[in-house]
């Protein structure tokens, strides 16, 4: 209920598209109304009192009021279809926009398929609230009330009578509205776990060729699958039962009104027009009955997707911007202190521990270490993908929490291990950088970072399209195209986490040259993995389980023999 009531607030900027679409609904529904009336006069007047006269006058009204009935729900149609799609796309901008905001850890604890089926499936189910949930719900009820009265109006013996069924009706579809809801949980859910699963296979189809487990992938992926199945299978039987029994319940009316209209009849209290019209409308009584029952059933579906949608609105980030901070300057020095920083993503395993770190502006260092030692967690910190629990980290002497997180990220230029890069084309990816950036400039960064000649080869240059996640470059192309958006953005502090995977030795000193002009006069975090390759750094500082434990030149740290030099040591032998 409180997913409705909240979903009902996004119709607020369109009350006026609401009402219109509403009031098209009650004359639609009045309209239907008129021929069982019409039919009543066809056998009391026209053919028992035999005032042929009246007949045409019958039949133009008829024809009049099913025209002026679909004319009306034509109408309804189309504002409420403008409706819908302008509440889902309100609603759609919200959830993206949420999801932008949320920190990495909200993304490294969920698979990506399954928030993808949060922002593409489960809000389309909201939307058949829109399109047959409040519309009918509304119609059915005003057909509903609408009805009651005529019974009432004709005869309120009968009427009474054909209200026998209703209070079993409640009863059963509140039980149904319960059990059915629970149900519609487990559909979303196994909806959700289909698509990471899909998402997760496709990405690593590679691998699934390369290992042929093209069978074992189709047994997982029918797992859920049938696992979905049956949770729908489970919702559908429910239905199966309910829908019939209630229709069945809902028929006993009739039979009673059958079993008490004749007698009246008989006895001279009711015509037969009379009864026959009560029939008609007591036949048009159920339909709206009936239709409430399948519109709460489809409303269950989508309130259990409404609310898997607000449950990614209502998740605040983990790291945000602290009330009133505002930018500290206009570009950082690129003066950076890790002070006393302790940091851990599961509080019994430390990561980094009372670690401290000072950088002139300007320095570059390396970080070097056994794998799982801290590093890429160090820069995570610097970056504000998370915070700190203990110490703090500053740049230019102002804590990086105190500083507005758009700020911050704006004065850093990261150039990931095996960067990513998005489904579009070589100048769309540079371009991220600076998108006011022209033709002129991107070629020049692309120039700085090295990547200019292979572009320049692609078959259409700049404007080749490299697939998803560039799958069409190489990781050393890769890496150039990321230098030199970096380079377009221009930022005073820089990240470089070399990449792991070999790399031929051309495009090693291309990678090089390109590095030393991004680096050029900005402080530089380069995460190290080949040793050989870090002569061009003013410190080497060596991490070892969340601690510095070395730190100098690299013929200094060879020569005092200690994990640095084990290191190297171990390279040098494979
Ligand atoms: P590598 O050189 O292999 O990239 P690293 O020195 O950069 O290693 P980190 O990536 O900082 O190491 O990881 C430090 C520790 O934190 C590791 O034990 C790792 O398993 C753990 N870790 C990293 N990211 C997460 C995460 N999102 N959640 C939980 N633990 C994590």
């Amino acid at each position: 209920m409180k997913s409705l009531l909240r979903i009902l607030k996004y119709l607020r900027p369109y009350r006026f598209l609401a009402v219109t679409t509403l009031f098209c609904a009650m004359l639609t529904t009045a309209l239907e109304l008129v021929p069982p009336w019409l039919l009543k006069i066809v056998i009391d007047d026209v053919i028992q009192a035999r005032r042929l006269a009246l007949l045409p006058w019958v039949i133009i009204g008829l024809l009049s009021a099913y025209g002026l009935k679909n004319l009306f729900a034509s109408l309804r149609i189309r504002f409420n279809n403008t409706l819908e799609q302008r509440v889902v796309y309100d609603l759609r901008d919200q959830v993206f926009t949420a999801l932008q905001r949320l920190s990495v850890s909200y993304y490294e604890n969920r698979s990506t398929g399954e928030i993808m089926s949060r922002v593409n499936n489960d809000t389309e189910h909201v939307e058949r609230i829109f399109i047959d949930g409040l519309e009918g719900l509304l119609t059915a009820s005003l057909t509903l009330v609408g009805i009651t009265i005529m019974l009432f109006a004709l005869n309120w013996k009968l009427a009474v009578l054909s209200l026998i069924p209703i209070p079993v009706l409640i009863v059963s579809a509140t039980v149904f509205t319960k059990r059915v809801h629970g149900y519609y949980h487990a559909i979303r859910r196994s909806a959700a776990e289909l698509n990471a699963y899909l998402q997760d296979a496709l990405s690593g189809i590679r691998e699934t060729m390369g290992f042929n487990r093209h069978a074992y992938e189709r047994g997982r992926f029918n797992a859920l699958s049938q696992q979905y199945s049956a949770s729908n299978l489970k919702a559908m039987c429910l239905w199966s039962v309910y829908s019939p029994s209630m229709i069945f319940v809902g028929s006993l009316g009739t039979a009673l009104i059958l079993w008490y209209g004749v007698g009246e009849v008989l006895r001279g209290a009711l015509t037969v027009g009379e009864l026959v019209m009560f029939l008609s409308y007591l036949a048009l009584f159920y339909v709206p009955i009936n239709q409430i029952h399948s519109v709460n059933h489809m409303l269950q579906h989508a309130l259990a997707a409404s609310e898997r949608v607000f449950d990614v609105l209502d998740t605040p980030p983990e790291v945000q911007d602290r009330p009133g901070t505002v930018r500290p300057a206009e570009r950082f020095q690129g003066a950076v202190r890790f002070d006393r920083v302790s940091f851990h993503y599961r509080p019994d395993v430390p990561v980094l521990s009372d670690m401290t770190l000072d950088l002139k502006p300007g320095e570059r260092i390396a970080l070097v270490g056994p794998s799982g030692a801290g590093k890429s967690t160090m820069l995570k910190l610097l970056m504000r993908f998370y915070d700190v629990q203990a110490g703090a980290i500053t740049i230019d002497g102002h804590d990086v929490r105190d500083m507005p997180l758009a700020f911050l990220r704006s004065q850093i230029g990261l150039v990931q291990q095996e960067p990513f890069l998005f489904n579009g084309t070589v100048r769309d990816n540079i371009i991220y950088g600076d998108l006011a950036a022209d033709q002129f400039r991107i070629k020049e960064v692309a120039q700085a970072a090295r990547a200019h000649e292979f572009i320049a080869e692609l078959p259409e240059g700049y404007e080749t399209w490299i697939g998803e996640r560039g799958v069409k470059l190489s990781v050393g192309q890769k890496q150039r195209v990321s230098i030199a958006r970096v380079l377009l953005k221009n930022p005073p502090l820089v990240i470089f986490d070399e990449a792991t995977s070999n790399i031929d030795t051309e495009t090693e000193v291309k990678i090089r040259e390109a590095l030393n002009y991004l680096t050029q006069g900005r402080t530089t975090f380069i995460i190290a993995h080949r040793l050989s390759t870090l002569h061009n750094v003013d410190r080497i500082v060596v991490v070892d389980r969340g601690r510095i434990v070395e730190e100098g030149l690299h013929e200094e740290l060879l020569n005092r023999g200690g994990l640095y030099a084990g290191l190297y040591e171990a390279q040098f032998q494979l």
